[in-house]
């Protein structure tokens, strides 16, 4: 401040004295009206109180800023600018430093300096830094890379990605987990639900009021609808992740090979009848393969190569072709005629009548009483003209006294086929059918061996 010599003033003219004096006046005035100039101080035109000088202002800035610094360790930036302009003394004095940063404080929006990380143009969300983008991104591509079995070929992002340093609110500042959360599902808040015991699909939608459709869509990680296993996390709202990651793996697994059954033709066996000869087994091949999985969905699969670590046992079935009259020789043969019994087998008087007589007209058909080869056809003795039928196990039919014979040697016959006609041919008093059962040469009753 200037301070007039007043010795300097003595012995002037009044008139000066009177100029002098009032200088004086004003200066003090001046330092008076000083000393109660207050600086009111504003945000946004509302006011926050009075200062003593706007150094105090100065002072309160810079140390919020240090404050946040410290805090964030980022740089901020305020967005309001803070107003200082000559104010009115107030009854409630004026604020000093640390009050005032308390109402600067509350009345002030922070930006601070963060990265931006932009997907395809549009900005995603802020992260405090490029290392801590740089690692969210990473952390996004570990969970679809860990969340499938393989060995890992090459990681994909299609999507075009950018860091961009801004200053933002402070708000909107995402810790990393809450960043890679955020661009798994596409949204700040996952829910989920944990699948208990016995729960299925239909219950969850129900239970949290979701149509059965929107659940099924946004779970596209099951397979299928009723595969559910306790513990499983089933999204409650679709998940759109905001990057896409392709993750191509590759995988080596063991695929079961189907054994082949082959049937061979058994002699042996009674047709129809099939025995296992040879139990199949199904063998194993091992597949490599590289799998490609977008945003853990599994998308393709391609074969690189295949190899048989055990080959398949062929099952082995033989199949019965035997027929059952021609080779066990059923024991219930067709009666080759209707008629009366005119002489049973067994004794007959001094004699022994090797089979049956059955009486009927001469000219009626004679039937072979089962399928088998014709072994004789033509004359023998007192049998006439006689036809013998091997039906295979030892089994042999007598067709005696016949009056034509209408099959030869060596002639396959079915059951119930015309061998010839009755007659009278040979030792006989009357039109008859002289019909014999043999097993293994031996005459049988034919009565134990004929059906109805
Ligand atoms: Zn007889």
């Amino acid at each position: 401040m200037y301070l007039p010599d007043l010795k300097g003033l003595r012995g002037k003219k009044p008139l000066a004295v009177a100029g002098a004096l009032a200088v004086i006046v004003l200066v003090i005035l001046i330092a008076v009206l000083n000393a109660n100039r207050v600086y009111a101080v504003s945000v946004n035109g509302k006011l926050l109180g009075n200062v003593k000088s706007k150094k105090v202002v100065e002072n309160a800035k810079k140390k919020l800023l240090e404050r946040y610094r410290e805090k964030l360790g980022a740089e901020i930036q305020l967005v309001q600018n803070i107003e200082v302009s000559r104010g009115e003394p107030a009854k409630d004095g004026v604020l000093d430093e640390e009050e005032l940063l308390k109402k600067l404080e509350e009345s002030l929006d922070i930006k601070v300096k963060a990265v931006v990380i932009e997907i395809n143009d549009s900005e995603v969300l802020a992260v405090k830094d490029k290392n801590t983008a740089e690692s969210v991104l990473q952390a996004v591509k570990d969970h679809y890379i860990s969340g499938v079995p393989g060995e890992l070929v090459r990681v994909e992002v299609p999507d075009r990605v950018k860091l961009v340093e801004k200053f933002i609110d402070i708000n909107e500042v995402l810790t990393p987990d809450e960043a890679k959360n955020f661009i798994l599902n596409g949204t700040l808040e996952t829910k989920t639900h944990t699948v208990r015991e016995g729960e299925t699909l239909w219950d969850i939608a129900k239970e949290n009021k979701i149509p059965f459709t929107k659940l099924v869509e946004a779970n596209p990680q099951l397979k299928a609808a009723d595969k559910l296993s306790p513990g499983d996390v089933i999204y409650l709202q679709e998940v759109k992740p905001l990057l896409n990651v392709t993750v191509v793996k590759r995988v080596t697994y063991e695929k079961s090979l189907p054994y082949e059954t082959k049937v061979i033709k058994d002699s042996s066996l009674l047709e129809g009848k099939r025995v296992v000869k040879q139990t199949g087994e199904n063998g194993i091949k091992q597949v490599t393969a590289e799998v490609v999985y977008k945003n853990g969905i599994r998308v393709e699969e391609k074969t690189l190569g295949e190899k048989v670590v055990k080959e398949p046992v062929t099952r082995i079935v033989a199949q019965g072709t035997k027929t059952e009259v021609t080779y066990r020789g059923s024991g219930r043969f067709a009666w080759p005629i209707t008629g009366r019994i005119t002489s049973r087998f067994g004794s007959r008087g001094g004699d022994f009548h090797t089979g049956i007589d059955i009486a009927n007209s001469p000219g009626i058909p004679v039937r072979a009483a089962g399928s088998g080869v014709v072994t004789f056809a033509g004359w023998n003795g007192g049998y006439g003209k006689l036809v013998i039928v091997n039906h295979g196990g030892g089994y042999e039919t007598y067709y005696a006294h016949l009056n034509t014979i209408k099959v030869s040697t060596g002639e396959k016959v079915t059951k119930g086929e015309i061998l010839g006609t009755v007659g009278t041919t040979g030792r006989t008093t009357g039109p008859h059918l002289h019909f014999e059962v043999r097993v293994n040469g031996t005459p049988k009753n034919p009565l134990l061996y004929l059906g109805n």
